[in-house]
């Protein structure tokens, strides 16, 4: 069998932890498999790498920015490799570059175009494991490094096993699997055995960063089969994977929060057609994803308020941009809303029952929490609320929903 592991930062965050990430990962080659390792940076060398740049210059060049990042996988990628090696097994580390990772050429959050490998195949063929430093590609032609969005060696690992064509890929972390929560937050959350593609795209992409949003996209259009596991013990982890009947029975099947966006309120709007259309088109252009969209009903029919999300690391530039658009507009202002958090439910089951949201409006209310957004869809429903509640949000909802382990 041919197998991708990916190690996170938690993973691989000391010696001792690459010394044990090493075991298993020879323990798996001595098996009879060929191994393709794609680790992260240490826990926090990301986060540090960016404060360093943050410390000179208040907007960073993003060229720059992807060299700088990229760094923190190539050191974990050659202590991996050399930790291998010491166990008496051969490995070679590859840069993202020396993989044949081709992207775009949107920095900080480019997309994998294709995935040329040649090197690997022939080193696996020559008994090698080895060792890709994850979160990196670079543009075609080969000019310029980037890097694949915040927890983009998940994507590295989906990617990378299916340009291979892996039998799986396993994504080794700090939890045992995908839970029905985050456990962090709530000790009483069940780990879920399974998970269909479209359940964790939805939760991923609302929060739970068990898998990064983008890599299960990519899993779910090549169908590749991907095990969320713990690099500290054997537990069995959860396989996510294309939806089957029984998976439509339960109604939410998990809870997932963001504390991650911020709101922007573009305030006194005139109420006449093309309007949205501007305003949208220009954030869109300077690559800023926008999630919910609220209009509010226009007070004689002039003038109307529209408030957005966008993530909160391009909260600055989207600011700007929008008070700039809001100008040209004949807007009144802009507002920028922060303490806020996005609590999701998300079910496959959802297609089938109703009432589902107003159960969740029912218990937030219940609980003196405002809801300031929503949204829904087939399979999921979003509130935002103020950041504080968080934390109760997830547990009350968690509860009504029945999510806990039956004991
Ligand atoms: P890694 O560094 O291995 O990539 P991450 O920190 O990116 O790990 O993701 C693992 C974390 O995801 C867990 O520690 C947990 O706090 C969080 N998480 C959020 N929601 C869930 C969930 N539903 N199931 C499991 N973990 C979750
Ligand atoms: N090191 C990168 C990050 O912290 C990528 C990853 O861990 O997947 O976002
Ligand atoms: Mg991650």
């Amino acid at each position: 069998m041919l197998i991708v592991q990916k190690y996170g930062g938690t993973s691989v965050a000391n010696v001792e932890r690459i010394k044990a990430v090493a075991e298993r990962v020879v323990r798996s080659a001595r098996e009879g498999n060929k191994v393709v390792v794609v680790v992260s940076a240490m826990s926090g060398e990301t986060d540090k790498l960016i404060n360093l740049a943050h410390h000179l210059s208040s907007n960073p060049n993003e060229r720059e920015m992807d060299l700088l990042l990229s760094s923190g996988e190539r050191i974990t990628s050659a202590l991996t490799a050399m930790a291998i090696g010491e166990l008496g097994h051969k490995a070679m580390a590859l840069t993202g570059r020396q993989m044949g990772i081709i992207t775009d050429t949107f920095h900080t959050k480019a997309k994998i175009e294709r995935i040329t490998g040649e090197r690997a195949r022939k080193a696996l063929d020559d008994g090698y494991i080895i060792v890709v430093a994850g979160f990196q590609g670079i543009t075609e032609g080969g000019s310029d490094v980037t890097t694949l969005g915040r927890g983009g060696s998940d994507l590295s690992a989906v990617a990378i096993a299916s340009a291979l064509d892996a039998d799986r890929c396993e994504i080794y972390t700090d939890v045992d699997g995908v839970y029905t929560t985050d456990p962090n937050i709530v000790p009483e959350a069940r780990k879920l055995e399974k998970i269909s593609y479209e359940e964790m795209l939805e939760l991923a992409s609302l929060g739970a960063k068990v898998l990064q949003t983008r890599s299960v996209e990519f899993a779910m259009k090549y169908g590749t089969p991907v095990v969320v596991r713990s690099s500290f013990n054997d537990n069995p982890g959860t396989l996510v994977t294309r939806e089957d009947k029984d998976m439509e029975k339960v109604v939410v099947s998990g809870v997932a929060y963001d504390k991650n966006q911020v709101k922007l309120t573009v305030m006194g709007v005139p109420d006449k057609p093309g309007i949205a259309a501007k305003l949208f088109k220009g954030i869109a252009e300077a690559n800023i994803v926008v999630d919910m969209i609220v209009q509010n009903v226009s007070s004689g029919g002039k003038a109307t308020d529209i408030s957005f999300t966008v993530p909160k690391t391009d909260s600055g530039k989207a600011l700007k941009l929008t008070e700039g658009i809001a100008k040209e507009l004949g807007a009144g202002g802009v507002n920028l809303g922060e303490g806020i958090a996005k609590i999701s439910i998300v079910g496959v089951g959802m297609r089938t029952h109703s009432g589902v949201a107003a159960q969740m409006f029912e218990v937030l209310a219940r609980h003196g929490i405002n809801i300031m957004m929503i949204s829904t869809s087939e399979i999921k429903v979003s509130c935002i609320i103020d950041l504080k509640y968080t934390e109760l949000a997830v547990r009350v909802l968690h509860d009504v929903f029945n999510l806990a382990e039956v004991k």
